[in-house]
């Protein structure tokens, strides 16, 4: 028997409701701050996420897959979002339309070579948005108030922004240069991966998975004290339109995020939930002001987060998120040979119409009829056998009130969607949005 790969999982069809409600509200949050989904190949020229994400991060120098096709390319399957947009937004000329500031979405797999985990997976499912073109940390507190929206759409509570700035190319420049002189007399003490970093890219000795907590790294100099006077003002005003705007958050002065293309401010979401043990960021994202341009751009800001699914449904589970319901309007019994060409043509009929139909495949008996019929969830039961047949009629019954009835057959439709019509028995007739009853109409 096939196994799925190490690192992969199967959404079920009796798991799917869920995954496709969670889109449901990522669409509608989405709209509502005027972002646009965008849709980018699943793998592009490995060259683009080398430059994109940085050749020293953990995601490219250990965690990409990469493959050369037949045509000697070297391909890799994207392992973030970003960097394909980017080189969407540029290769499209994006920067030119009459609406400067693009505002995007994505919502797909992304692959990572990562020892898998609870929450951690060598294919998942991020949701991530980009902003292009404007430097203002409007721009920043926005992007924050729509990772935070999600959240609160649905409904989970208890989550805390973690917010820093590492500032612009001057800040980060000057900031290198005291993590270097700090860090020189203690480097042999950090793990093997950190001294290569020391040389090659000191700031992501910071998000080491291994020497996290490493009290030589937890007393390193933060980069909120190397910020240029633009920094600091970014960074405050960033702040300002977060409470403004009724956002909580914490100040997290060692977070710096795995992604090279960061600049000025970086957030993280995290989610108090059991569910989610020790991978309880669902959301990291920030600025990043020479992206577009190192990817051979026009020099344009752009600023950004992603959500992991994967560990957005785990948080959801402890609050016992659900799908909308699965249930057919109508199951067909179609009793004979002789009358499945009638039969098929009424059930046609309901379906063009938008009834959520289904029917026998099996040529099962009566009593195995009724059970698939139970089984699906079907509201009602039509059945048509010979004597329908002969008389032009259906027998059908309501399976939440018990009520059963002969129709004309020609009826059929128009009956049943006049029945779905009714205010449930359930329902109190109240038609809000919270009601299940007044919503399945
Ligand atoms: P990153 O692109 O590394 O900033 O990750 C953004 C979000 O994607 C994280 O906060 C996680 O929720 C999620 N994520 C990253 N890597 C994985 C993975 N291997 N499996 C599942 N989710 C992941």
């Amino acid at each position: 028997m096939f196994k799925k790969m190490k690192g992969t999982y199967d959404i079920l069809p009796t798991e799917v409701a869920k995954w496709q409600k969670l889109e449901k509200v990522i669409r509608n949050v989405s709209k509502i701050y005027n972002y646009k989904e965008i849709r980018t190949p699943i793998f592009e020229k490995s060259e683009l996420f080398h430059r994109g994400v940085g050749e020293d991060t953990d995601i490219v120098s250990k965690e990409t897959y990469d493959f050369i096709d037949r045509g000697k390319r070297a391909n890799t399957l994207r392992p973030e979002g970003t960097a394909g947009v980017v080189r969407s937004y540029i290769e499209n000329k994006l920067y030119t339309s009459n609406v400067p500031v693009q505002k995007m979405y994505y919502v797909g797999n992304m692959f990572r070579y990562e020892r898998p985990q609870k929450g951690r997976y060598r294919q998942f499912s991020q949701f991530g948005a980009e902003a292009f073109g404007s430097n203002s940390p409007q721009l920043d507190a926005e992007i924050i108030a729509y990772a935070v929206s999600i959240l609160k759409a649905l409904k989970i509570k208890d989550v805390n922004v973690h917010i820093n700035s590492i500032g612009d190319a001057e800040s980060k420049k000057n900031y290198k240069e005291a993590l270097l002189t700090y860090l020189a007399p203690d480097i042999d003490k950090l793990c093997s991966d950190c001294q290569v970093r020391y040389t090659k890219n000191p700031l992501r000795i910071l998000d080491c998975k291994i020497d996290a907590e490493n009290p030589i790294l937890q007393k390193a100099p933060k980069p909120l004290d190397y910020l240029t006077e633009t920094a600091k003002i970014h960074f405050v005003k960033t702040c300002n339109y977060l409470t403004a705007m009724g956002i909580n958050y914490t100040v997290d002065t060692s977070l710096v995020r795995g992604l090279d293309y960061y600049t000025h401010t970086v957030f993280e979401v995290k989610a108090n939930l059991d569910t989610l043990g020790a991978q309880n960021t669902i959301c990291g994202g920030g600025r990043y002001n020479n992206l577009v341009k190192s990817l051979e751009g026009p020099d344009t800001p752009g600023v950004g987060f992603a959500f992991g699914l994967e560990r957005l449904m785990f948080a959801l589970e402890s609050i016992n998120f659900t799908g909308d319901p699965d249930y057919l309007h109508l199951y067909m019994m179609i009793l004979g040979e002789d009358q499945k060409e009638d039969g098929l043509q009424l059930v046609n009929r309901c379906r063009l119409g938008g009834l959520y139909t289904d029917l026998d495949f099996l040529d099962k008996g009566m009593k195995g009829k009724w059970k698939q019929a139970a089984n699906l969830k079907a509201r009602f039961v039509a059945i048509f056998g010979e004597e329908e047949q002969k008389n032009g009629t259906i027998n059908i019954k309501d399976q939440e009130t018990g009520k059963e009835e002969t129709i004309k057959k020609t009826q059929l439709y128009n009956y049943v969607v006049a029945e779905l019509m009714k205010p449930s028995s359930n329902c109190e007739g109240c038609s809000t949005e919270s009601c299940d009853e007044c919503e399945d109409v």
